[in-house]
């Protein structure tokens, strides 16, 4: 399949990393910013085949991991709400919250619908003009714009009883975030490729200018990321770091531009709420004023309870870099796909998943 099979050709991929090898001097720690990304590199064994000194680590890009527990729990409250419908991606359906799941307050009796876009939730609010259809919107810049084009629609169709559980999260900033937290001594990033598709290449541009950090732009298939990871150890070899593109064929430096005024003629950036992280300012997205009435957090009236984190559980140092999931006492033993403790179990983008499906030791 073009695109596809020739960034999976064993005989480039040898080649490639043989010239990693033939550049590679020095340390180099490098952090794969995306879920998608660290399920790629766990399946392709990507991460044993590189040099001694080239050592990669999984950051917070996974959605639905990077939801905090006070958020999940919102959800939940909303969905016991008389007359709603709760519509979500069936990744969130097993996230513990701190109290519950979506899952299990499905089992007692609430409304909770598996979508699989938003259009699907849409859909729903027009079948069922007596209820009130919430869409948990969680996720990065790749799925803004698509959420914002639902509240669009909704309001060019007038339909009333269509609400959004804003969650989004924007990326730049919580590396800026990461990098300050200063826990790590990071070279190079290996930049979101979904996300780059929406906001370009140029929102990085701070990293190697401030930080002195080396960015590069990848796609998702092995030979994408060992070209990236090419691409940062050559920049940390000459000691030039910049932000790079190795996904042209989906990545350009000005992001796309309909999306992005899509995504702005409905939110304004905000804080937001990471695990493991904490509220971050203007780390998030949230709903403009002028389409308020499709706020969800503004709409409904709910009480939570204080947040907590499972026992044992540490997701929240496994987002932020400083442990893998085979440092948790819990992997494998007390928390499995089938009985997940964390987020990072759930996801089939999170790291424990993707340890856990692809057989690390
Ligand atoms: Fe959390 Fe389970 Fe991962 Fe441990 S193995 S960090 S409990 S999700």
């Amino acid at each position: 399949m073009k695109y596809i099979d020739e960034f999976r050709d064993v005989e480039l991929a040898k080649k490639v990393m043989a010239r990693i090898k033939q550049i590679s001097t020095r340390p180099a720690r490098l952090m794969e910013f995306c879920g998608g990304h660290t399920v790629s590199i766990m399946r392709s064994g990507l991460r044993q085949l590189l040099p001694p000194g080239v050592e990669m680590l999984s950051g917070p890009g996974c959605p639905v991991c990077v939801t905090a527990n006070a958020d999940i729990d919102k959800a939940i409250a909303l969905a016991s709400l008389p007359d709603v419908i709760i519509s979500t991606f069936g990744d969130m359906m097993k996230v513990p919250g701190s109290y519950s799941s979506l899952q299990q307050a499905r089992a007692e009796e609430a409304d909770i619908r598996i979508v699989y876009s938003t259009q699907d939730a849409l859909q729903i609010a027009k079948s069922n003009p007596t209820k009130s259809v919430i869409f948990i919107g969680i996720g990065f810049e790749t799925t803004a714009p698509t959420i914002a084009a639902s509240i669009l629609q909704a309001e060019n169709e007038g339909i009333k009883n269509y609400f959004v559980l804003c969650l989004s999260k924007l990326c730049p900033p919580i590396m800026k975030a990461l990098l300050d937290l200063g826990e790590l001594k990071l070279d190079g990033i290996i930049c979101p490729g979904h996300v780059s598709v929406i906001i370009g290449s140029r929102p990085y541009e701070f990293i190697p200018r401030e930080y002195g950090v080396a960015c590069v732009v990848s796609g998702f298939e092995p030979l994408d990321i060992l070209l990236s990871v090419e691409m940062l150890v050559k920049q940390i070899e000459t000691g030039k770091p910049k932000v790079e593109i190795a996904y042209r064929r989906g990545v350009n430096p000005q992001g796309n531009k309909t999306a992005l005024v899509l995504m702005d003629t409905i939110f304004e950036v905000g804080s937001a709420d990471w695990r493991g992280i904490g509220v971050v300012p203007a780390s998030g997205l949230v709903i403009r004023k002028k389409f308020e009435r499709f706020d969800a957090e503004k709409a409904f009236s709910i009480t939570v309870q204080p947040a907590k984190e499972p026992k044992g559980c540490i997701c929240g140092d496994i987002l932020r870099g400083v442990k893998i999931p085979l440092d948790c006492k819990l992997f494998r033993n007390v928390c499995t796909p089938e009985h997940p403790v964390g987020p990072c179990m759930v996801s089939s983008e999170g790291s424990c998943a993707a340890y856990n499906q692809y057989g690390a030791e």
